[in-house]
């Protein structure tokens, strides 16, 4: 049994990582700075945490005694956040960095850091018929401006920290992850979640239109979080000490996202599509054979089965009387 810590605990990722850490029988301190009603999931046999961890007070306070940290904390979102809010995603740099110094000063044996896709250089992603993105890609840097710089310097930094201090730092770039029990609504949710929730508002309140963010044709990977949190836990306990594609191989484009809700749905709505909204890159897809290689694994929970779970945990959540109301009418465009 192990003493870990889990940053970021109040949201979607971390909140799944710290189940699963529990039910191997792992002691975990969870961390969030958003109070303890508001995150995803709350495990009771965690030692929960609020804290902000810009803090570096509060990194030292939030590890010490403890043996190992997986940093997930961020302040981030979908394309409509992380376009519009550069500087706030910049300021998640002073997480990173305090519980780095945190775990050089209080001896934790191993970091876990997790990184974006939004590192790769944005000029070999300008075709939807990505062949999928190389870790050497990153390189030379030209990253997603605001967050994926500091994810960029934040990478680099567990890998300085690993070279000078000797603290065994893993790094997973994880390729847009989705699931139930994560964001989908408020402007910071990504494309899966806010597909379902359109479909599933529609459904109840007979809209005929569905908006669709760009032409429909940029091309994305979605790793299901089941494959997520087992890749985090094989990464981090490897010998791998590159950054690492985490993410799906299985490419589509948005139209072809929207189809796989439809068709779980059971109907149709007809697309418009919002040009003027943020679409990031045109082309992106997680190219696989190094995780390969080091893990004998990818990620392969089929697209549709994990839409599907998705999607009937979105409809639940908004069929629920007190969340209905609230989301239908702020959301419904
Ligand atoms: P999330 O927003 O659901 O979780 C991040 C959590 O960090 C939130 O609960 C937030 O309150 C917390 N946080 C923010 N600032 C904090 C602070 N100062 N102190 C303490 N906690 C703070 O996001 P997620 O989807 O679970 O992502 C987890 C990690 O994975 C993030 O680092 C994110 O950048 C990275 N990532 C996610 C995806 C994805 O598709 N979800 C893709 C690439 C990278």
């Amino acid at each position: 049994m192990k003493k870990i810590v889990v940053a970021g605990a109040g949201g979607f990722i971390a909140g799944h990582l710290v189940k699963e850490l529990i039910k191997k029988g792992h002691s975990v301190r969870a961390v969030d700075i958003k109070p303890l009603n508001e995150w995803y999931q709350v495990s009771n046999e965690a030692d929960n945490l609020v804290l902000d961890l810009r803090l570096r007070e509060n990194c030292y306070n939030a590890v010490n005694g403890y043996n190992e940290i997986f940093n997930l904390a961020a302040d981030m979102g979908g394309m409509g956040f992380i376009e519009n809010n550069k500087a706030a995603c910049m300021i998640s740099v002073l997480i990173n960095t305090h519980l780095l110094l945190a775990a050089r000063d209080c001896g934790i044996d191993r970091f876990f850091y997790a990184s974006s896709a939004c590192v790769y250089n944005g000029e070999k992603q300008t075709d939807t018929n990505s062949p999928g993105l190389k870790e050497a890609d990153a390189y030379p840097a030209l990253a997603e401006d605001g967050y994926g710089w500091e994810k960029l310097f934040s990478e680099r930094m567990c890998r300085h920290f690993r070279e000078d201090f000797g603290i065994t730092t893993r790094v997973a770039r994880f390729h847009n992850v989705y699931g139930p029990h994560g964001t989908f609504d408020g402007g910071r949710e990504k494309a899966p979640a806010a597909i379902c929730r359109k479909i599933i508002d529609a459904s109840i309140t007979g809209e005929k239109d569905i908006i669709i963010w760009g032409d429909g044709h940029q091309t994305r990977s979605f790793m299901y979080i089941d494959d997520c949190i087992k890749g985090i836990q094989d990464i981090m306990y490897s010998d791998i000490l590159e950054p690492l594609n985490l993410g799906s191989s299985e490419m589509v484009s948005i139209n072809q996202l929207v189809d796989i809700v439809e068709d779980i749905a059971g109907f149709k709505l007809k697309r418009k599509y919002d040009l003027d909204a943020p679409k990031g890159v045109r082309g992106r897809n997680s190219e696989n054979t190094l995780i390969k290689q080091y893990l004998k694994w990818e990620p392969s929970i089929p697209l549709k089965d994990g839409m599907k779970k998705t999607y009937d945990w979105i409809k639940e959540e908004i069929l629920d009387d007190s969340k209905s109301k609230k989301q239908i009418s702020k959301y419904n465009k």
